[in-house]
């Protein structure tokens, strides 16, 4: 059993309340996935990072967790209102390929994306098209129990016969005039009732359209969320994330399905991320600050200095992307490599034997409060300004490194990976003795001589730092510092 002291803020009650899974080794994670009818943006990148990283530091924490994430291939209609057309065929209509075709090519580019990010893979990745025998017999059984109705376009949810309706985003039932969530569809009972399952058009042909025991047609779109999460993690899990935007109709609607079916409580906490803005407004396409990845790398950022970036804002919080920022981002991140190149040097280089408790205790000290962040609801941007406090302090480089390249397993920054990176910091023998002659010049106070051997070294790929009489001596980054 794993004693932890970690808060997390739970969207449903809308405070930070004590972590308790329901195993007390194992966690059940389920992350609603993209829709893959177009690129991931970098808000996207955003969420998938904060559930990376949740998911790390469960994992830093002793807990084995079994992440399930879905990947919405059908049913996401262009309205949240249950009308308009299906995002993927739609795209597919566009594009003049199959419905198929456009779901296997971005789900493609959503894991290229995330797997420049170092965003771990969950361990049950799950398509709502293979799904659909598991979504019907949901429908069924709350049609047993009284809480669907047939309209002419499909089968509908009743929110009026479910209590708590609307519990997570705290909706006012009574407060919603008739037509703010119907849409055009004047045979809707009441606001909020959604689609379970949509019929085929009369006359028309789907791509993607299945058998079902109310007639030919497609899931709508919040079913798959709780069939798969049904059939991968039971019938309650521990933590469900997604982003603020799927409070209000994606989960509340989740919530509905799963609780109206099984009777049960479907999610214990529900954690969700904030939005990302783009120069200081809503990313959109027709304003032209739509940001993919590729475009953060095309400008020549590394795409793990914009996971950097997005470790220094609390991910409940709205943030703001700009290009300065992405900049100041890779300067830290550069300079945090550059240290731990050095730090990592001095490790393989010495073989020190720790004599000193006081140093210990300091060590120790960083430990206890690099977890008591992570506890504090995943409170990242202190745990990096607490990487920065480390590199500054006086404990040797060494330590320094040790400690950076642990806390690493939840930053997933790569930084282990300086290791090998750093044999090329086995400065040459050539190199050794420029920087000795240099310190001779320096000393006899030749001047201009010293700086034109430093030019030398610097051209070889070296950077002269002079602190007092010593000069250190680093490798170049790979950026620009
Ligand atoms: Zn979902």
């Amino acid at each position: 059993m794993i004693i932890n002291n970690m808060f997390f803020y739970n969207t449903l009650f809308r405070k930070k309340e004590k972590f308790e899974p329901f195993n007390p080794s194992k966690v059940g994670l389920y992350s609603c996935g993209p829709t893959v009818y177009d690129y991931a943006h970098i808000g996207h990148a955003r969420t998938y990072v904060f559930v990376d990283v949740l998911k790390r530091v469960l994992e830093y924490s002793g807990y084995k967790v079994d992440h399930v994430m879905n990947i919405t291939d059908v049913g996401h209609l262009t309205s949240e209102a249950d009308t308009g057309d299906d995002k993927v065929e739609k795209k597919a209509k566009t594009e003049g390929k199959t419905a198929w075709d456009i779901a296997k090519y971005y789900t493609k580019d959503f894991f290229d994306m995330t797997g420049k990010l170092n965003i771990l893979k969950p361990q049950v990745i799950c398509k709502a098209t293979d799904y659909i025998p598991q979504m019907i017999k949901i429908i069924k059984q709350l049609e047993e129990k009284g809480l669907t109705y047939v309209i002419s376009d499909g089968v509908y949810f009743d929110t009026s016969k479910l209590k708590n309706y609307g519990k997570l985003a705290r909706l006012k039932i009574e407060d919603l005039k008739e037509g703010a969530r119907v849409g055009k569809n004047k045979e809707k009972r009441n606001p909020t009732d959604f689609a379970l399952w949509k019929f085929t058009q009369s006359g028309t042909k789907r791509q993607m359209e299945w058998q079902s025991p109310w007639g030919v047609g497609f899931p709508g779109w919040h079913i798959e969320c709780s069939a798969m999460s049904m059939e991968h993690l039971g019938e309650t899990i521990d933590i469900h994330t997604g982003g603020i935007d799927h409070i209000p109709i994606h989960h509340t609607n989740e919530i509905a399905q799963s609780e109206g079916a099984t009777g049960k409580l479907f999610v214990k906490y529900w954690l969700h991320a904030g939005h990302l803005l783009v120069e200081g407004k809503k990313m959109s396409k027709s304003l032209g600050n739509y940001y993919r990845l590729k475009d953060v790398v095309d400008k020549g950022y590394d795409p793990l200095s914009l996971r950097y970036l997005f470790l220094t804002a609390h991910y409940r919080t709205e943030m703001n992307f700009t290009w300065k920022a992405l900049e100041g981002a890779q300067k830290a991140f550069s300079k945090l490599k550059v240290q731990l190149a050095t730090g990592n040097l001095q490790l393989t280089n010495k073989k020190e034997k720790r004599v000193d408790s006081k140093l210990d205790s300091q060590v120790e000290e960083y430990s206890k409060r690099f977890r008591n962040y992570l506890n504090d609801d995943l409170d990242m941007p202190r745990a990096i300004a607490l990487v920065w406090e480390v590199v500054k302090s006086d404990i040797p480089d060494s330590d320094k490194y040790k400690l950076i390249i642990d806390w690493d397993r939840v930053f997933g920054l790569g930084l282990a990976g300086q290791e090998i990176k750093n044999k090329e910091l086995v400065i040459s023998r050539e190199v050794k003795g420029l920087v000795k002659e240099r310190e001779k010049l320096r000393e006899e106070k030749k001047w201009e001589e010293a700086d034109k051997i430093r030019k030398e070294i610097e051209e070889k790929g070296y950077l002269v730092e002079d602190k007092q009489e010593k000069s250190i001596i680093k490798k170049k980054p790979r950026y620009d510092l």
